[in-house]
Formats: structure tokens, sequence, C-alpha cells
């Protein structure tokens, strides 16, 4: 029996060669990999993703006939998101599912080729060929009990560290149903009933473009307007009506946590409101305005029901995500934003969600605007210099400033206000700390910068005169909401000036 059981192990390893080089090595083709220790690093990625569906097909093996269910089903499921990924660089997200479920035939069939159909039918042979092979094989015995141990390898191996979780979970076949429950689950949230806090619009203007623009990872001290050595923000500085605030505090550190507590009424006495009320979208609507989510990132199950309040969505990269290591830019977010101006009613809203400064910073910095070099060459972090990195980091943070001086020259004719506003900071390798979502203090001072146009300031002399005043005041990203709503002539009840820049 012994003998029967390895032949049935070399079965489940050449089903999980056949699975990790077709359908999960494609996820790497947009990798950095400029030396042999980057090739070394995703074979590397690639055994443990791998190890992953071996467990799945360990367990769907046991049974013949489950054997000859899932194996050509998987196979056409590969074939499908591999094909995609490598014609199209796209990779499932929940907003491509939403668009998939809202997509008419028509849509669909014009992402359909050849190449498509013949990939599906080369792998349906070969799952095929794996299923006669399979007949052959005699089922280990006590095949109940090699299931049990195969579901508890399983459990352990997907619970056992969180960040290869992550990553198991945006790879084939673990994605689609990630993907599926995170859809579900944001459906959800889109059905559950928020409390809008009261409020007040007494200065309301005829006409006014609020833009906001949501920042990712880039901290404060970065920024040449706070004094950082370098010029990493000349355009910005090289203009007037241009407030930054160096002392912004986030409680949170990552992305998820810390976009609910900026859009929502939630502070540190109310953390809870960030689930419970409707954010600032939602009031500027009634208040007559027209409102735009424009993103480059997703749409997070904590804040998915903020951007639905808003009129208008457009994701310009819905199919990429951060395991994409495919070049995509906040300029991007341009063309929809005029398409929108054109059109524009008296009162505007724009919540532009940037990618900003989020890793792979390369990849997210058109390389004319690599100003600081040596970039870096590694997708692990850790594997490039501090000189490499700090000079990637700075990119982005000098192409953001390019980004928002192109907005602004948009809005400077208009009477306008722009808030730019990071999520959080970043770790650049203090105390061995490298990204975000971790502890340390460089994650918890984001950098914030308000713009407004010269007819903004002639319609609100007060408030300028406040930011003014208030920009070297010690504030928690909370007081986005109340003071947004402020620049826009809408008070909210109980608004105090501690949370509130305009005042
Ligand atoms: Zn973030």
């Amino acid at each position: 029996m012994r003998r029967e059981y390895i032949k049935y192990l070399v079965w489940v390893v050449c089903v999980t060669i056949w699975m990790t080089l077709c359908f999960i090595a494609p996820d790497f083709i947009d990798n950095p990999h400029d030396s042999v220790r980057s090739v070394l690093t995703i074979g590397a990625y690639l055994c443990a993703l791998g190890t992953a569906s071996l467990w799945i097909i360990y367990i769907a093996g046991l049974n013949k006939y489950i054997a000859f269910i899932s194996i050509p089903l998987l196979g056409i499921g590969g074939a499908v998101v591999s094909y995609y990924r490598v014609a199209f660089h796209a990779t499932i997200t929940p907003m491509i599912i939403d668009a998939t479920l809202h997509t008419n035939g028509g849509t669909i069939a014009g992402v359909v080729s050849w190449q498509l159909i013949g990939w599906i039918v080369l792998n349906i042979t070969v799952a095929i060929g794996f299923c006669v092979w399979r007949r052959g094989l005699k089922t280990p015995t006590y095949a109940w009990l090699h299931a049990i141990i195969g579901v508890i390898l399983l459990f352990t191996y997907y619970t056992m560290n969180g960040r290869l979780r992550s990553s198991i979970n945006q790879r084939y076949p673990y994605n689609v149903v990630h993907n599926l429950i995170e859809y579900k689950q944001q459906q959800v949230q889109l059905n559950s009933n928020r409390i809008t806090l009261p409020y007040t619009a007494k200065e309301l203007p005829d006409s006014i473009d609020v833009v906001f623009v949501l920042g990712e990872a880039a901290r404060a001290d970065h920024l040449q307007l706070n004094g950082y050595e370098r010029e990493t923000t000349p355009l910005l500085a090289a203009r007037k009506n241009i407030v930054s605030f160096p002392h912004i505090y986030s409680e949170a550190t990552y992305t998820s946590t810390s976009v609910p507590v900026i859009l929502s009424p939630a502070d540190s006495l109310h953390p809870t409101y960030s689930g419970s009320h409707t954010s600032f979208i939602h009031i500027m609507n009634e208040c007559g305005f027209r409102s735009a989510w424009i993103s480059n990132q997703d749409n997070g199950r904590t804040y998915v029901s903020f951007i639905h309040e808003a009129d208008t969505i457009i994701f310009p990269n819905a199919s990429k995500s951060v395991f994409v290591f495919d070049p995509w830019y906040d300029e991007q977010l341009l063309p929809p934003l005029d398409s929108l101006t054109a059109r524009s009613t008296a009162r505007n809203l724009y919540v532009l969600h940037t990618i900003g400064s989020h890793w792979y910073y390369n990849l997210h910095v058109p390389e004319a605007y690599f100003r600081f070099t040596p970039a870096t060459t590694e997708r692990v972090i850790t594997n490039n210099t501090e000189e490499q990195i700090i000079n990637s980091y700075d990119n982005t943070i000098a192409y953001m400033d390019v980004v928002l001086d192109s907005l602004i020259q948009r809005l400077e004719n208009r009477c306008a206000i722009l808030i730019y506003l990071s999520d959080h900071g970043e770790a650049l390798g203090e105390g061995g700390v490298y990204l975000h979502a971790a502890e340390t203090e460089a994650l918890h001072l984001p950098a914030c910068v308000v713009w407004y146009s010269d007819k903004y300031a002639k319609a609100y002399p007060d408030k300028t005169e406040a930011l003014i005043r208030n920009k070297d005041k010690r504030y928690r990203t909370d007081f986005l909401y109340h003071s947004i709503l402020s620049a826009a002539g809408i008070e909210t009840e109980g608004n105090c000036p501690e949370m509130n820049i305009f005042r």
C-alpha cells in the first residue's frame, strides 16, 4: 500500500505543479527581477503559494468522483483568470466582480478571444489527462482519515502567517473565493442603515468646487513644504494660497481603518460612528452638491458605503490590486475628473482616492518623474538599500506634487478649495519597520496640504484667514469631516474649533 500511496502523492504533486505554473506563476510576470536573488525570491513565493493549492488537490483527489469534477473546473477557472492576468494585467477584485455582474453580454463578448478559448481547451485537455491518470490509481486506505489530516494541514498552513494568508487570498484559486466573499460583505454594508448627524447650511455659495484628495502613505516630514531638505514639492512650494499642516495625527496606520475615520464623524470620543453614520458626502448631496468618487484604490468593505453615497463612482484601474506589480498612476484620475467638470453643476464635490506612495513605489510614478536615483530594483523591500528605498519613496511624493499642481491648474479660475490628506504615514526602515500597518511614529503623521483659489478667498475671507492661523496646530485626522463641510459652507452641530481648521 505504501507504493500505492506514493503514486497518489506523485499525482497530487504533478497536478499542483500544473496549477502553479499555469495559473499562479502568471501573477509574477510583472515582478521586478534584476538579480538571481529576486528570481529565487519569486521561486520561493511560488512554492509557498503552490503549497496552498497542494492541500486542496490532496483532499479533492481522495475521492475519484470529486476529482473528476473539481480538477477540470479548476482548469477552466484557472485558464480564464491567468489569461486576463497576462493579456490585460487584470486580476480579480470586488470592483471587477461588480462590473461583470452589471455588464451586458455584448461587453463580455468583446473581451473573449480565440487565444482565450485555445488556452481553456488546452487546460481542459490537461485536466482530463489528470483525471484519467487518477482513475488508474488506488485510493489510499482510510481516505476519510487522510481527508481530516489534509483539512487540518490546509487550515494550519492558511492561518499560520498573516502576510502569507494575504498573499494566498489574492492568488488562484483562493482569490476567486476571497473576492466573492469580499464582494458579498460589501453588499451587506451597502444595505445597512446609517444615521446622519445634524448640520446647518447657512453660508452655501451658488457655485463652488470642493476637492478632497485622499492620499496614500504620504508622511508629513518628506514634504519640502514642511522643511524636508529635498525638493519633493517644488510646484506646490512655488504656488500661492497653499497651507500645509505638518502636525496631523492619524490613530490608524492602514487604509481600511484610517479612511472610515477620515470620511465619517468618528473621533476619539465616538469611534463607532464610522460604522453607524453617513459621511460628509451624504450631507453635501443633501445641500445640493453633485458628488463624485474617482478612485485608484479598491472599494474597501470599511468605507464602501461612503463611496456609494457619491452620485458618480469611477474606478479607472478597477482590475488592479496591490498584488499586481503593474504600473498605474494618479494622473489617470484626472481625465474622468475633466469629463465631470465639463458638465458640472453649480456645487460640486470631487473625492479623488489616490494610490500615492503605496509600495511598489516605482510602479506609481512614471519613469520621466524619477527625480531621485538610484531607485529600488527588488520587490522585497529589505533587498534594496536604504538609499534606494528613500529615493523611490521621495519620487512618489514629488509625483504627488505634480498631480496636485495639475489639479490646481484646472481649478484656479473657479471658486474652489482643495484638501489633500494622506490616510497614514509610511515607515522607511526606522527601527527595522517598513511600509505601514505597523507601529512606529512616522506612520501616525500623514501629510496634509490645503489650497484655495482667489475666488474662494474672496468669498470666504474668514475661513482662509483661520486656515493660515491654524496651520501649526495639532489635529487628529477626525478634523476632516467637520472641516470639509465647513469649507463648503455647512456647519456641523457642536462643531468645536478643535475639529475645524477653517474656524
Ligand atoms: Zn493607506
